[in-house]
């Protein structure tokens, strides 16, 4: 049983820049992850950045078990789509 990736948009997130995954966080584990993008600018080129001027940069990843905007159960999701 192979696992999918799953997406929690969250009514509650503000955030334009900032989504909700279930994803695979490492060799064995899938998990929830919060991950803030933002666009490259010249500065983060200048300072070593290696990909094009307004490609999606990566700037936070952290692990969750509650979505911080709307207090859902995210391992609850993640088991419902069984
Ligand atoms: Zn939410």
């Amino acid at each position: 049983m192979s696992k999918k990736e799953l997406m929690h948009n969250c009514e509650q997130n503000q955030y334009h820049d900032a989504e909700i995954r279930y994803e695979k966080i490492n060799q064995e584990e899938w998990g929830w992850v919060l991950s803030q993008w933002q666009l490259a600018d010249e500065i983060d080129i200048e300072s070593g950045y290696q990909g094009e001027k307004s490609s999606q940069m990566c700037s936070h990843h952290l692990l969750i078990k509650y979505c911080p905007f709307c207090g859902e159960d995210l391992e609850e999701i993640e088991q419902s789509t069984w």
